[in-house]
């Protein structure tokens, strides 16, 4: 994996004007970064770092407590992972089709990344502004509780496929873990599984479920904290202090930097885009 290859340092961002010319030879493959990029300073760091943000409230001894720079890609990688997140005639993303078992499942060669989470902890929202950039994807999404639930492919031009899971909690139908469980086990095209968490609640009983499925199947997988707006900061640190504390004590293969989004104010989401992108190899 190059994300160890990937620190070339955000700080740059916002001390150099040569990176800033760089990054506008960018902006034809990336206009929506290129916006970004005009926010006042602090504002541009809370959308890009959240964390790095709520990491100023803590004592400057216990900063190296926070795992924050080991994905810590440069403005450069940022601008490259949007293009491959942008729709065009030469990079369609588009919905594939949907599975309920997993010899239904697209055979699709390409890498793939899957989100998992219980229901309602913004996970179509997650995957709905991870695809802004293709404002045609219609992320399809069964909201009745006991309805079956599916399995829903997302191509992202030739470069790899998006899942959305089920969502499991509340009144899951009792095909669900057998299909998540054959999906995460048999998968091999599967390179991340992204498991989202509600920042307001923090993890729940069930959500040990699918953190014990990934540690048994051994698969690498990534924790992405939801809704941050909902949170203040106090408590954003808080529980992103206790879930790390319970990734390096509990598992083994769970990504030690916590990624934290909003898919109210966007925050976090063009650093998961670039993180997606570097582990499907795309930014190689
Ligand atoms: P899913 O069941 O996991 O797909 O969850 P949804 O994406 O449908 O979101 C569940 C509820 O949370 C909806 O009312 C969303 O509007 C809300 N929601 C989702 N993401 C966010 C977020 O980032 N911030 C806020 N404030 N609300 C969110």
């Amino acid at each position: 994996m190059a994300v160890s290859g990937l620190r070339l340092g955000a700080e740059k961002l916002f001390e150099m004007p040569a990176v800033l010319g760089r990054l506008s030879r960018c902006q034809s493959t990336s206009q929506a970064f290129a916006e970004v990029l005009r926010l006042p300073k602090q504002q541009l760091r809370k959308l890009l770092y959240p964390l790095q943000e709520v990491e100023r409230y803590l004592a400057p001894d216990r900063r190296q407590d926070l795992h924050l720079r080991i994905f810590n890609p440069s403005p450069e990688d940022i601008a490259r992972a949007e293009s491959v997140f942008k729709a065009t005639e030469h990079n369609r993303i588009e919905y594939v089709s949907s599975a309920i078992r997993m010899d239904h499942a697209p055979d699709l060669l390409r890498p793939e990344v899957c989100f998992i989470g219980r229901s309602n902890v913004g996970k179509s929202s997650l995957i709905k502004a991870l695809f802004s950039l293709a404002p045609e994807v219609e992320v399809r999404i069964s909201k009745t509780p006991g309805h079956t639930k599916k399995m829903n492919f997302f191509k992202v031009g030739k470069h790899f496929t998006v899942v959305d899971m089920p969502g499991y909690g509340f009144r899951a139908p009792e095909d669900f873990a057998d299909m998540v469980e054959t999906y995460l086990k048999e998968r091999s095209n599967l390179r991340r599984t992204f498991l989202l968490v509600d920042s307001v609640v923090g993890i729940q009983k069930t959500d040990n479920i699918a953190i014990e499925m990934c540690e048994e199947f051994a698969l690498p997988y990534v924790i992405v904290l939801t809704k941050i707006d909902k949170s203040s900061k106090g408590h954003l640190l808080k529980q992103v202090l206790e879930i790390q504390k319970f990734v390096s004590t509990k598992t083994q293969g769970c990504f030690p930097q916590l990624f934290a989004v909003s898919a109210v104010t966007f925050s976090g989401i063009h650093l998961l885009r670039c993180f997606i992108a570097n582990v499907t190899g795309n930014l190689d």
